[in-house]
């Protein structure tokens, strides 16, 4: 027996190691099939109501020249596939904002209004929860109000967008490993936090954040210390793009300033920039503002892909949550969409409008902010318009105009474009779900 047991010795050794040998190769070989290695940064970008349709507007809209070689937006040259938007019901396929954030944000369909939970109202967890769970900053980049439907999907649970201020109460006390979820609130919804009940401003200040109100005071946070920010510019949205004074900041600036302190965790982050009011514009059939809202967006956009490019480790990806008021670029049988009347309206017609209800005089109110000569019968039309009816009446003589067509006030269901650059980029190629972007990122967040 003692002459063997050399040989068992040998034997039990060469087994162990061949064991050792298979399991790194095929832990490796696995590795190498998914491909997924786990991404340090996640920039999600949503362009709220943004489908196809405005994109291409867009792309003629930036171009000096809307014929023939017609350059690209900077989003363009990223796209990978497309995703289907329909929530989770039985009488309606078209969704609303809260069923699709919902979808994108846990990776489960919903009922239109429901905001992080399911169709049984059980709450889901999201990618940003879990980005928190495992160290890493979080933030709220958004044009409306930071507790809109949009954002609220990502961090809480209920059972009603219209629910707001229960929302900014949630944002403030939900704690993950007794730490806020969101490090970087950035936005409108001022109303929500400084309430008769509550003084939300207050309890974020002690728990460490630095509020801030102006554009100015946003841009100097840059050079400060503190990595967690509370920042409302608006009592409900900002205001349009094109409509917005000095005091309120871009959307680009907002994710400039969100970037400068998300980047100082070595874990790294989860940001998601909304561009909130591209549908707000739809909604209003107002191609105006929805043109410079997509400008917010698109530099906004540029912020993350430069920082992305430097970085190396941030994965971005940008979206819609659906489209929104049926834009169509040519109507009644011509074949000329005109962006250049759009450019030379400098102001939404809601600010005009809302200039002549102040007391402007109404021929004025419009030189003064549409730079094309109008027809006097444009002008009388205006003026006879009720007081109600101005914005209207000035929207009718732009897209009679520039050829811009709407089928509704409301969202549409089409198919959304999905860009993506950055490591892992390749698994949103193709067609999906909007609920594979949730699905994704929980892959790569581990
Ligand atoms: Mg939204
Ligand atoms: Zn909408």
């Amino acid at each position: 027996m003692r002459k063997y047991f050399k040989v068992y010795i040998f034997l039990i050794f060469s087994m162990l190691l061949c064991f050792l040998t298979y399991t790194t190769y095929a832990y490796k070989l696995t590795k190498k099939v998914l491909k997924h290695s786990p991404v340090k940064n996640i920039i999600l970008f949503i362009g709220d109501g943004m489908g196809y349709q405005y994109l291409t507007a867009y792309r003629f809209y930036k171009n000096r020249v809307p014929f023939k070689n017609v350059g690209l937006t900077s989003l363009d040259k990223y796209l990978v596939g497309s995703q289907m938007t329909y929530p989770f019901d039985n009488d309606e396929n078209i969704t609303d904002s809260a069923a699709s954030a919902t979808a994108m944000a846990t990776g489960y369909k919903t009922y239109n209004g429901y905001v992080g939970v399911n169709e049984k109202l059980e709450p889901k967890e999201t990618v940003l929860e879990r980005a928190k769970k495992l160290g890493k900053s979080t933030g709220l980049v958004v044009t409306v109000e930071v507790n809109h439907a949009t954002p609220a999907c990502f961090v809480t649970h209920v059972k009603s967008r219209k629910l707001m201020d229960l929302i900014a109460d949630n944002y403030c006390d939900e704690k993950i490993l007794g730490k806020n979820k969101v490090d970087i609130i950035l936005g409108g919804g001022k109303k929500h936090f400084l309430r008769e009940d509550r003084n939300l401003i207050k309890d974020f200040i002690k728990r460490g954040y630095a509020f801030l109100d102006t554009r100015e005071e946003l841009l100097q946070a840059c050079n400060t210390k503190n990595n967690k920010l509370l920042g409302l510019f608006a009592d409900e949205a900002l205001p349009k793009a094109i409509d917005r004074l000095s005091d309120i900041p871009s959307l680009k600036e907002m994710t400039q300033v969100a970037l400068s302190k998300l980047k100082n965790n070595n874990k790294g982050f989860f940001l998601l920039v909304e561009g909130s009011q591209i549908d707000s514009c739809g909604h209003k059939n107002d191609i105006v503002g929805a043109m410079s809202e997509m400008k917010d967006f698109e530099e906004a956009f540029e912020v993350a892909v430069d920082f992305a490019l430097k970085d190396k480790k941030t994965l971005v990806v940008a979206t819609a949550d659906h489209s929104t008021g049926g834009l169509s670029l040519g109507k009644n049988k011509n074949y000329y969409w005109n962006p250049f009347i759009i450019k030379k309206v400098l102001k939404t017609p809601y600010f005009i409008a809302d200039m002549i209800a102040k007391g402007c005089d109404t021929k004025e109110a419009l030189e003064k902010y549409i730079s094309f000569p109008l027809t006097s019968k444009e002008i009388s039309s205006v003026e006879k318009a009720a007081k109600d009816s101005k914005a209207a009446a000035i929207l009718e003589i732009i897209d009679k105009r520039t050829n811009t067509g709407w089928t509704t006030i409301g969202h549409t269901g089409e198919d959304v474009p999905v860009f993506a650059l950055g490591p892992n980029k390749d698994m949103f190629r193709g067609f999906h779900d909007n609920t594979w972007i949730a699905k994704c990122f929980f892959k790569l967040l581990f």
